[in-house]
């Protein structure tokens, strides 16, 4: 009933307990409480060293950039630093991250379609590897910023409409996000226009949980239509398995389209940046729940001691999961896990045969490492659950649960 080919590397079942790293989770629960957020520490190494090997095996000039958006930790940062990725930041807040992780401001790009002054400023005076232009705004803002040129791409719309979630397309002419294809070129006008900018090459990103690797195929083939350049960051997207029914392309399968589709149409010397954010982290990541209360009604309500305030894909993209329950029960039951918090739509699966729950049962949500921390909220005054790192047998905590006197420490009582 549990299928481990979704859960991370390390995960292990020894008798009816999942272990992950060689930790047990109801130590790790007993240990930091839950709601608890559990990283396999080897299971992210090798998944960064898997992408960076599958980019410079076929193309030495590449670049893996962990999207921070997606897990915004300085520790899950420093990790894949340490194993050769640089970073995306699409803002001060996290620029500011993945400068506390010690990772080489080189090897950053800054996104945003919205950036203000200080976003720029601060990551032209950290020396940024490149800031990406996104709008004319950005283009005026840069010169206005800079005291010398600015390594700068261009993000460009490659009128892709990616096949996944209508929330995560990002790729179209109508997109808010990068030039629409029919105005590139008076951009890069406008750019080379402007000494304080050094325009090396373009930026595109499809969307995200992009299953069809033909689509990136088709990104490059759009980015090849427009004058070329000597680099090329071509965003993140990869998708990743969350049932285990579902069925995904390798990182290698996905490096070796993009390599090949890049060596067809441009010179074998071009710089390829890749930025996956959900492909590094998803599946190195679970939650873990405890049951508070199970109703038994029309439907079986089990319900966790989290929910919506610590995973918002659920009801944002209507992302499906499969949680499961661990207990020592013989029997099976079809129930909807339910969060805690006061929404209908705040409910983590329907219709999932699962370990007949009971009170004080651990939940294991998995696959919950991309978009689910990042997103986090105090709803309900719920209080941000904790980042524990396993491996090795050792658990070490990454981030400490919030406090309610923190939840407070920002109300300026009168
Ligand atoms: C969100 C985003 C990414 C990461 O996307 P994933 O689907 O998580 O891989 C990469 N680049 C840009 C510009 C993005 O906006």
């Amino acid at each position: 009933m549990i299928d481990l080919g979704i859960y991370p590397g390390t995960a292990e079942l020894s008798g009816d307990m999942l272990s992950i790293g060689g930790c047990r989770i109801d130590e790790l629960a007993e240990e930091y409480g839950t709601p608890l957020i559990v990283v396999d520490e080897e299971a992210l190494r090798s998944r960064a060293r898997e992408y960076v090997n599958a980019f410079k095996s076929r193309h030495e000039r590449s670049e893996v950039l962990f999207a921070a958006k997606s897990f915004p930790s300085a520790s899950v940062i420093k990790v894949l630093s340490q194993e050769g990725c640089g970073v995306d930041v699409a803002s001060r807040g996290e620029l500011e991250i993945a400068l506390a992780a010690g990772s080489a401001p080189s090897r950053m790009v800054l996104h945003g379609n919205a950036k203000r002054d200080s976003d720029i400023s601060e990551a032209i005076g950290a020396g940024v590897g490149y800031v990406v232009i996104d709008n004319l705004d950005d283009v005026e803002r840069i010169s206005r910023l800079a005291s010398k040129p600015v390594p700068a791409l261009l993000r460009v719309s490659p009128s892709v409409a990616a096949s996944t979630h209508s929330a995560m397309i990002t790729g179209q002419d109508s997109s808010k996000f990068g030039i629409p294809s029919y105005q590139v070129a008076d951009a890069i006008a406008a750019i080379r226009r402007e000494p304080l900018i050094d325009l090396k090459g373009l930026h595109a990103h499809i969307g995200s949980q992009v299953l069809d690797l033909d689509q990136f195929e088709a990104e490059v083939e759009a980015l090849a239509q427009y004058e070329h350049f000597e680099v090329y960051d071509l965003g993140g997207g990869l998708g990743v398995r969350y049932l285990s029914s579902d069925v995904v392309p390798s990182v290698d399968d996905y490096a070796e389209c993009l390599v090949k589709a890049m060596h067809r149409y441009f010179d074998q010397n071009v710089q390829i940046m890749v930025e996956p954010g959900r492909s590094m982290i998803a599946k190195q990541v679970v939650t873990v729940y405890q049951v508070v209360t199970v109703k038994r009604s029309e439907r079986v309500h089990v319900a966790v001691d989290g929910g919506m305030s610590d995973n918002l894909e659920v009801s944002l993209y209507g992302q499906p999961f499969e949680p499961a329950v661990f207990n020592h029960a013989d029997q099976t039951e079809l129930v909807d896990i339910v969060g805690q918090h006061c929404e209908s739509g705040d409910t983590l699966v329907r219709d999932i045969l699962v370990r007949k729950p009971s009170v004080g049962d651990l939940v294991v949500n998995p696959v919950t490492g991309a978009y689910c921390y990042t997103m986090r909220n105090n709803y309900n005054a719920a209080l941000a659950a904790p980042i524990v790192f396993c491996g090795g047998s050792q658990s070490r905590l990454a981030v400490r649960r919030q406090t309610y006197e923190e939840l407070l420490a920002r109300e300026v009582l009168s």
